[in-house]
């Protein structure tokens, strides 16, 4: 059984359109799939009618970035699209997303940088603003060679021209998915960091924590079955994803493959996909 469901879309900060994501879903063999794109649910009905038209199993998918010391990613599944409180948030995100990316652009313009904000947001599309949309840009007008280097002369944290956004806290992100009814599954969980790992689970759990990714192409093998242990021990269920963000990352849709016949992961995906 092939999966992945964590993938980026223009719709966030990756570089594949959905009907790129189709092809390529239809092109690796991917049953299912959800794409899952930073505070934005701005793809999924067009995704889920084109993942349908081509046989492909697709539920609606979302990552959230949440208020802690390191990074902590929740993805939150097969929620209700029209949920009001759900789009309150996504509208509070999109602010606070295009209220930091413009004063980001001011302080490299007023220091001499000669971007302007309609190319921008020619890059921009019909997606959410983004860092690696303004990384583009400076690549784009040779102030750098890639987003990468952008990111760590320019834009990346701690750096000049960077400006933090309001983000969600970890309990607003749990009511706000129960509320829509969704499934959350802590993304990529070797990247917290976290000293004591299931201090931070069981805190989780409290507010309604559902899955874990196991599956994933940093994760070394020790790491899986880690974290399939603790999946197994909370009782939860577990995801595989590649986190593709098209040419921006080095992965790719269908990247992680180590899940691929492993029972947990099909009887998670069967209970995620019948709600
Ligand atoms: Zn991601």
């Amino acid at each position: 059984m092939k999966v992945d469901l964590h993938t980026h879309s223009t719709y966030s900060d990756g570089t594949d359109s959905l009907d790129d994501l189709i092809f390529k879903c239809r092109s690796n063999g991917i049953e299912y799939v959800s794409v899952t794109d930073h505070d934005c649910i701005g793809g999924t009905k067009d995704f889920l009618k084109k993942a349908t038209s081509n046989g492909i199993n697709a539920i609606p998918g979302i990552e959230f970035s949440a208020e802690h010391p390191t990074e902590l990613h929740i993805l939150c599944y097969n929620y209700d699209q029209d949920d009001p409180v759900l789009n309150d948030a996504l509208n509070y995100l999109l602010d606070e997303r295009k209220t930091r990316i413009v004063k980001m652009m001011r302080l490299l313009q007023d220091d001499g940088f000669r971007i302007s904000n309609e190319e921008l947001q020619e890059l921009i599309g019909n997606g959410v603003p983004t860092r690696p949309h303004i990384g583009q840009l400076l690549v784009n007008k040779g102030y750098c060679r890639t987003v990468k280097e952008a990111f760590e002369r320019y834009i990346g944290v701690g750096c000049k021209y960077f400006v933090k956004k309001g983000i969600l806290t970890k309990e607003e992100i749990f009511s706000i998915s129960e509320k829509a009814s969704g499934t959350t599954v802590l993304a990529h969980p070797a990247k917290i960091h976290e000293p004591d790992f299931e201090k931070l689970l069981r805190k989780l759990l409290d507010l309604g924590l559902k899955g874990i990714e196991v599956f994933y192409p940093i994760h070394s093998d020790r790491e899986c079955s880690y974290f399939m242990s603790i999946a197994e021990r909370y009782g939860l269920i577990i995801t595989q994803g590649s986190d593709n963000h098209g040419t921006r990352r080095n992965t790719y849709l269908g990247k992680e493959t180590r899940g691929n016949e492993n029972e947990l992961l099909m009887a998670s995906v069967q209970k995620l996909f019948r709600k």
